[in-house]
């Protein structure tokens, strides 16, 4: 069959209109955040129910053509960048709340349902979705159960992971399957929901999930507290947690800052120059909480382990410390940032950071290194900035270089060389610093029980063999 009759068999498959093939889409709806790779997609379509999406499975295995499910497209791995002439798989138009139960707190989403339009609806409920992260306007319910997004409020609540209550799921032989039935216990064998939870596409199509709620939090205050060095960060952490129930526990380097004031439309935190800062969340709940708080703040102010802080005082000086934060991803993006989002438990920050710092310092003297990241979780953003006078292509050549030693000590310390943004293609090469062979194997044999002809997201996560 000719490619042309091939698509004019796929559009009949959706609702008119509902597929394209200009330029102009191909481009868009073959990316994501990512700028390593061309966009290539053949055709992008726009199913609007569970049976077009299985109808063009079934086309898709018939035709042994790639498929690439796309959400919001915010994805920081080329997880849903589709630059070898697949079909782009698009919930854009299946982006409906379902059903909501008060009782049970779950809210039935499709896949393309924006997280941000989760986090509002739960809001109107008198409740709260967690799960929360500068993209959340953008991002949609099916690529964060793709990626297992984390955020910012993982210390508290964990990734997406912990939020999926139950899935509908086509698979890559277009079987459609539902996956735990929502259920809180349900000890009855292999839990699949968890395997296509993170799986980048790779197994299937998330066609509708089941989305817990948790209890509005009641006063979220905020602290910036300015640090003299990373490793005064660590006991910071011990000592507030040691105190108080941390909703977030973040931090960003003066570089980032930098950037940040740089833009002219977020206030400082206060005038003291630090090398880093943490931004840390909890609920004050009642005065003693607020009181608490201030004397663990005035204990490590005695430690020697902060040099200044504020405490938030309104709900606008909240969203503004956060600004402080939020902001920086999208702020760096105009340098083209080569991004490493790596993790270590906890404990193990403060080494792990001190190596990956001389390796950076060592082979990056010339490039601006911007660190960020969810530390109360052990994970570390290392963002380097491409200087104007360097090509995209030079610049990621001498990143690549650098990120097999980078690796090298991920593994030393037993980490991950993927805390929350997954391996994609971007990362698909270093697996093995994280994931021994036999576990690769199993995965890719996990693969070919949901997927037998390859077709779903292919050279994601592993190369195509
Ligand atoms: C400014 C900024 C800040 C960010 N901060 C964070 C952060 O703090 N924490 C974090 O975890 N991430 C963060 N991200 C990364 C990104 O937002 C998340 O990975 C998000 O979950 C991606 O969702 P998406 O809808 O954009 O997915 P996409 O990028 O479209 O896709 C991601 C993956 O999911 C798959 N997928 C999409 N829809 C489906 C479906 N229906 N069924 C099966 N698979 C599907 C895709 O094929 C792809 O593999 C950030 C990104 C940006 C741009």
């Amino acid at each position: 069959m000719t490619d042309s009759a091939l698509l004019d068999e796929l559009m009949t498959l959706v609702e008119p209109g509902k597929m394209l093939t200009d330029a102009a889409s191909l481009e868009a709806y073959g990316k994501d955040w990512t700028k390593h790779f061309a966009p290539a997609p053949r055709a992008v379509v726009f199913p609007k129910s569970t049976e077009q999406v299985q109808a063009i499975v079934r086309w898709a295995n018939q035709h042994k053509v790639a498929l690439v499910p796309s959400g919001g497209r915010t994805g920081l791995s080329a997880a849903a960048v589709a630059a070898n002439g697949e079909v782009v798989v698009s919930f854009d138009y299946m982006n409906q709340i379902l059903a909501f139960d008060e009782f049970d707190r779950t809210v039935v989403c499709q896949p393309g349902v924006v997280t941000e339009q989760l986090q509002n609806f739960a809001e109107d409920k008198g409740l709260y979705y967690p799960v929360d992260f500068a993209s959340a306007g953008s991002s949609q319910i099916g690529g964060n159960i793709g990626t297992n997004a984390g955020g910012i409020k993982v210390i508290r609540y964990g990734m997406t992971r912990n939020w999926v209550a139950g899935l509908k799921v086509v698979t890559g032989k277009g079987e459609l399957l539902e996956l735990n039935k929502d259920l809180v216990k349900n000890a009855t064998g292999y839990d699949l929901r968890q395997l296509f939870i993170g799986a980048e596409g790779t197994l299937g199509f998330v066609v509708e999930a089941t989305m817990r709620l948790d209890r509005a939090p009641n006063n979220l205050t905020a602290m910036v507290l300015g640090t003299p060095d990373f490793d005064s960060i660590m006991p910071v952490l011990h000592a507030f947690r040691d105190k108080l129930d941390l909703t977030a526990f973040e931090f960003f380097s003066d570089k980032a800052l930098a950037k940040i004031m740089g833009r002219g439309d977020v206030p400082a935190p206060f005038d003291t120059p630090c090398p880093f800062y943490a931004l840390l969340e909890f609920e004050a709940s009642n005065e003693e909480v607020a009181n608490e708080a201030l004397a663990t703040f005035e204990h490590c102010v005695e430690q020697g382990w902060v040099l200044d802080g504020v405490m938030s005082q309104s709900e606008q000086q909240l969203q503004n410390l956060w600004k402080l934060r939020e902001y920086i991803s999208e702020t760096i993006s105009h340098w083209t940032p080569y991004k490493n989002d790596i993790s270590v438990t906890v404990s193990k920050v403060p080494a792990f950071l001190r190596d990956i710092d001389a390796i950076v310092e060592q082979n990056y003297p010339d490039f601006e290194v911007v660190w960020y990241g969810h530390i109360g979780d052990g994970n570390l953003h290392l963002n380097i900035l491409k200087p104007d006078a360097l090509s995209k292509d030079e610049f990621f050549a001498k990143c690549t270089k650098v990120n097999k030693w980078v690796f090298e000590i991920v593994q030393k310390y037993n980490g991950s060389i993927s805390a929350e943004h997954g391996v994609g293609m971007t990362k698909r090469d270093y697996l093995t610093y994280s994931r021994s062979p036999a576990e690769i194997e199993y995965m890719k044999a996990v693969k070919a029980v949901f997927d037998p002809n390859g077709i779903m997201n292919p050279g994601k996560i592993f190369a195509v063999e």
